[in-house]
């Protein structure tokens, strides 16, 4: 039996979810996903979308659409039509189940493109657990599991397709190496379309027996009040949320700062990931929680592969060691294997997806023999890897050089008038690249000459930025990552 089915007949009375002030036992889950398997009745495995609230109601979607033998593809509840349209279009789901206030948004889409929708209603029975051993459906593990959508920084969102064999090893490796237990109580605030909120917070924790507390959306406020209940002891969140909670707790008094630190100062674990973690950030957490956040390195494609220890030094800046079953390597232009010098990341193992949803080219091109092509480019200092960046945006190739965009960011981050910035390169005739900042400043009266002349002193001049911008806000997507794409088109 696989995870889900095992653990909600040994934790059947455990809390499972809580969500909307309810709590929900294993036995209580798997009820529901069981009838909603039934609702879902699947004559073949094929992809089933959902677009269900962050909650009791999208575990047991998830799980119903496993039951039925159907691959879940989740999307996301901010989603506008046109990327719903967008996601059922490309894998070609027949088959829809939405919350109850989702219906009005696309029932038309569904009727007139023969898409069966199923509208599940919030109403659960909290009698006793009818499931039992002998009438659970066993599951094929090389079966399609999921399609997950990359979260579109660099082009257009790719389906990427994994086995359940696939999910249970990302899932083993992290409980191994974060050491989850059934005492974890983990609180899910990312979007349930990326495969951080799905597998690291929510699966992992229902892997070991622990409880996942839902929050209906995002806010300061509101995940303080969830940390003050003081059940709360594993967090897991993106930088720009983490960068969101520092400016929240530096406008609060000395004395409720003091308070959250006490309450903070006792969880197990608080993670960060999705995209590098700044220095300053990781810094200023560490003070205003006691926390040192843990970073690691991961995509869709992949899940997580590279690790700071749970115990041991976290080091800032960079993201650890490769992950138990995790196989890593750099190499150069040419896939040779390269030490002593940065190089592209690529992965192989069980947590490896399958392949890109209906693209066989674009799989075929992402490996070379068994590995897969990251994209991202790291070098390793003293065991730890440290990474550079996308190869596509933030490797920057100016005169012969290969500079690194995270790396200037970091530094320009240093300066006291830079609240946040971005770093990209720009064409350029006779450099092929130059380097351009896009700043918000947190001093209004930061010129561009006082940022370059701060650079200078810091950094060789090819390496200083060329041309600054000043913004109020980055471009960002859901997960809260630059999307440099739209930056080069603001110069
Ligand atoms: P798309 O592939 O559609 O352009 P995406 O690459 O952002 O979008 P994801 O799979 O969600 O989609 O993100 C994986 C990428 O996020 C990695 O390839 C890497 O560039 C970045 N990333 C993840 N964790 C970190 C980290 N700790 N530090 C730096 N970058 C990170
Ligand atoms: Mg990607």
């Amino acid at each position: 039996m696989y995870y889900f089915q095992t653990n909600s007949l040994k934790y059947r009375d455990s809390i499972a979810i809580i969500s909307d002030g309810q709590s929900f036992t294993y036995a209580q889950l798997l009820d529901k996903a069981k009838e909603i398997a039934v609702s879902i009745n699947l004559s073949a495995s094929s992809a089933v979308a959902f677009m269900v609230n962050p909650g009791f109601n999208y575990v047991a979607t998830q799980w119903g659409i496993w039951l039925a033998g159907g691959i879940a593809v989740p999307i996301a509840v901010a989603h506008p039509m046109d990327s719903i349209q967008y996601i059922l279009e490309d894998t070609g789901a027949k088959t829809f189940i939405c919350s109850e206030n989702f219906k009005s948004l696309v029932a038309d889409y569904c009727s007139a493109n023969n898409i069966r929708l199923i509208v599940i209603g919030e109403e659960v029975e909290t009698g006793k657990c009818k499931v039992e051993s002998g009438t659970l459906p066993s599951i094929e593990m090389s079966r399609g599991a999921m399609i997950l959508y990359t979260s579109g920084t660099t082009s257009l969102p790719k389906g990427v397709l994994t086995t359940h064999h696939t999910i249970e090893a990302q899932i083993k490796s992290l409980v191994e190496a974060w050491e989850y237990t059934a005492n974890d109580h983990t609180l899910c605030v990312l979007p349930l379309h990326h495969i951080h909120g799905i597998i690291n917070v929510i699966s992992c924790t229902l892997y070991v027996g622990g409880k996942v507390e839902f929050m209906p959306s995002f806010s300061p406020e509101g995940i303080f009040a969830a940390f003050e209940k003081g059940q709360l002891n594993v967090f897991m969140a993106v930088p720009t949320i983490y960068f969101k909670l520092i400016t929240y707790l530096e406008s609060l008094s000395d004395e409720k700062r003091t308070y959250y630190k006490q309450i903070m100062s006792k969880f197990r674990l608080m993670i960060s990931g999705s995209a590098a973690l700044p220095v300053s950030v990781m810094e200023k957490w560490e003070a205003l929680s006691g926390q040192r956040l843990l970073e690691r390195y991961g995509m869709t494609e992949i899940g997580m592969a590279i690790s700071n220890p749970y115990h041991g030094e976290r080091r800032a800046g960079h993201v650890g060691m490769p992950l138990p079953g995790v196989q890593v390597r750099l190499v150069d232009e040419q896939n040779k294997e390269v030490t002593g010098q940065p190089g592209e990341i690529q992965i192989k193992g069980p947590n490896v997806f399958k392949e890109y949803w209906g693209k066989q080219k674009a799989t075929e091109e992402s490996f070379v023999d068994g590995w897969f092509k990251t994209g991202d480019v790291a070098e390793i200092a003293d065991g730890y890897y440290k990474i550079l960046g996308r190869n596509s945006t933030d490797i920057i190739k100016s005169g012969g050089y290969k500079l690194s965009a995270l790396e200037i960011e970091e530094v320009l981050r240093t300066h006291s008038g830079v609240s946040d910035c971005s770093v990209i390169g720009l064409p350029d005739e006779e450099w092929g690249e130059v380097v351009a900042a896009v700043v918000i400043l947190s001093d209004k009266n930061t010129s561009s000459d006082a940022l370059n002349q701060f650079m200078r002193t810091k950094m060789p001049a090819y390496r200083v930025p060329r041309k600054y911008l000043f913004v109020e806000e980055l471009p960002r997507n859901a997960m809260g990552k630059v999307t440099k794409n739209e930056l080069k088109k603001l110069f």
